[in-house]
């Protein structure tokens, strides 16, 4: 079955969220067929939400110093290959392919703005005063504009492990940041308030059962939570456990370093 406009319309209209401003994370593949692809998404998001911001991070602008803070999961020096094939960042980069070829689809729509991190920023349609609150010292400040405003996260074919937000909610718990640096056209500079490492993420899904919306567009399942309920979830597992939501691979750099402290 190849899913339409209309499709997308009324499964966004099922999880009724009103007015409210979202963030969107997804993967165009797990829907199967979709008529016109991302493009359609992208109209469907822009008519069903006043507000739409999606990630359009660019890692390809990254570079790592010959030093740098300690305790930073980092280990300087070490990346010269990346290092020379690392891109000026520019307001025109394409979204990481990481993100799915949704965000990049929504940046080029004529009406999207795109906030300027190098390394985080964020593009949205209607979201000039979300977008506007990112500074280089909190890029993420979007999300916290975003739940100030009664948004939601929705998380279209994806799980956890990409919901951006959670890593706005565990800086607002105390857990560590790291600092990690750009190549721009005015040399590198450094972003601090990089934040951990997203793969235990999942394990929110508990907290998040009882307020989470859902429903089924072709093989997909699009999620979405209140981000008031969500940064709650989050600072009250990291008020009780300081290691909660941390992944278990071995060579984690950033989830060991935040373990050692
Ligand atoms: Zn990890």
């Amino acid at each position: 079955m190849t899913i339409r406009l209309r499709d997308l319309l009324l499964g966004f209209r099922e999880l009724h969220l009103g007015e409210a401003p979202v963030i969107v994370h997804s993967s165009l593949k797990s829907f199967g067929p979709v008529e016109d692809g991302a493009q359609t998404v992208v109209h469907a998001l822009g008519s069903a939400f006043g507000t739409v911001m999606v990630p359009t991070f660019t890692y390809k602008t990254m570079v790592t110093p010959l030093t740098g803070p300690a305790d930073n999961a980092i280990t300087y020096g070490s990346d010269g290959n990346q290092n020379r094939m690392a891109e000026f960042y520019t307001s025109k980069m394409p979204a990481d392919p990481l993100m799915g070829i949704i965000p990049e689809t929504l940046r080029r729509h004529p009406l999207a703005r795109r906030s300027s991190h190098p390394i985080q920023s964020f593009a949205g349609i209607n979201a000039e005063k979300f977008l506007a609150a990112q500074t280089m010292s909190n890029h993420l400040a979007p999300l916290g504009l975003l739940e100030q405003a009664d948004g939601w996260v929705v998380l279209m074919g994806v799980d956890h492990t990409v919901n951006t937000s959670i890593h706005y909610a565990e800086k607002l718990a105390g857990r560590k940041q790291f600092v990690r640096w750009a190549l721009t056209p005015k040399g590198v500079v450094e972003c601090p308030g990089f934040p951990g490492c997203s793969a235990g993420f999942q394990s929110i899904t508990t907290d998040m059962d009882k307020f989470t919306r859902k429903v089924q567009i072709g093989n997909g399942t699009v999620q979405a939570l209140p981000l008031k309920m969500l940064f709650r979830a989050v600072i009250s597992r990291l008020t009780k456990d300081p290691l909660a939501l941390l992944c278990q691979q071995d060579d984690c750099e950033r989830c060991n370093q935040i373990r050692k402290l």
